[in-house]
């Protein structure tokens, strides 16, 4: 699908390529090691769109041939009961990877199961371990969507050096770990959030603009620079006036596409790069075992 001017970062044709390379990986690995990989995903309660990714990853799994150890446990499960499990997961020698799906309800303390999870076996990168090492720039487990991010900017030869990038968002799933992975490619960085003034003023300045917001087309044509490189990481769904619902991005796609050098579609864009780079963090951490043997 080509649009007016931008050209698509098609996010799902390049999740697939990477999945078929980290299938013949496995193939060639898993006679040295053994086994196949394994991936433990685990859900607390019910909320659906949380099962509706879960299902996505471990189908993802199952197809390159990844063992899939996910569990799902009712909402009332307690943090004693969940730190029981992810004990047993980091001792388990069949698992490379383990992912607690957030949010989780309110009971529950994200933060301290997060630390839980052995550093080695952290497919989500989203222990403090992986963050200090992306905070130094050492090798280490990073986190999916701003890797998935990084790797589809990578596959369409986007120079990232001396280049104005912006990222709207601060947290520590999406936007801090990704302006340091600009920032560890040279680019000179900003973050944006919901304090900063004249938005506008700051996301017309970007070559790079990455909007990692929760809110449904805040970035308009008239906040993009002529040529500007557009990554939506947003996942909105809206319902219009006729009840029907869609999920929209961060950025009004049909607007910024007439602007725009490069843009991500939604959905199509990062949301498969984030399950493309959840299963390649399972294979490194797989590869990491045979090393250990040799
Ligand atoms: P959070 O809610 O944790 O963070 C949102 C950030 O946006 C905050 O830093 C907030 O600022 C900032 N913000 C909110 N409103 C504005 C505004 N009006 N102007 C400027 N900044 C604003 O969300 P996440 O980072 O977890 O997710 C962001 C989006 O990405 C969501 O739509 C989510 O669904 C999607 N997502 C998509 C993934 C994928 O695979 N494609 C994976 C993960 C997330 P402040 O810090 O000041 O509150």
């Amino acid at each position: 699908m080509e649009t007016n001017t931008a050209k698509l970062l098609d996010g799902k044709a390049l999740a697939t390529k990477i999945q078929q390379e980290l299938s013949a990986t496995i193939t060639r690995l898993q006679p040295h090691i053994g086994r196949p990989p394994g991936l433990a995903v685990l859900m607390v309660g019910d909320n659906p769109a949380s099962a509706a990714y879960v299902r996505g990853k471990e189908r993802a799994c199952t197809k390159i041939g990844m063992a899939s150890f996910g569990k799902h446990f009712p909402t009332q499960t307690t943090q004693a009961e969940l730190e029981e499990v992810i004990h047993h997961l980091n001792q388990d020698e069949r698992v490379d990877g383990i992912l607690v799906q957030l949010p989780l309800p309110n009971h529950l303390d994200a933060i301290s199961l997060l630390h839980q999870i052995d550093p080695g076996k952290d497919a989500d990168g989203l222990h403090p371990v992986n963050l200090g090492k992306l905070l130094r720039s050492e090798p280490g487990l990073r986190s999916c969507t701003p890797a998935g991010v990084m790797r589809l900017l990578q596959e369409y030869e986007i120079s990232l050096r001396s280049k104005q990038a912006v990222v709207v968002g601060r947290s520590i799933l999406v936007g801090k770990p990704l302006a340091l992975m600009l920032l560890q490619a040279d680019a000179t960085v900003t973050i944006a959030h919901s304090r900063s003034h004249n938005l506008p003023a700051i996301t017309k300045n970007a070559d790079i603009l990455i909007a990692a917001v929760g809110r449904p087309e805040l970035i308009t044509a008239q906040m993009v620079k002529p040529g500007a490189v557009v990554v939506d990481v947003g996942i909105n769904r809206v319902t219009d006036d006729n009840g029907n619902s869609r999920l929209v991005g961060d950025v009004q796609f049909e607007s910024v596409a007439n602007v725009a050098e490069f843009l991500t579609p939604v959905p199509g864009g990062v949301g498969p790069m984030t399950v493309a780079m959840l299963l390649q963090n399972t294979v490194d951490s797989y590869s990491q075992r045979l090393k250990t043997k040799e």
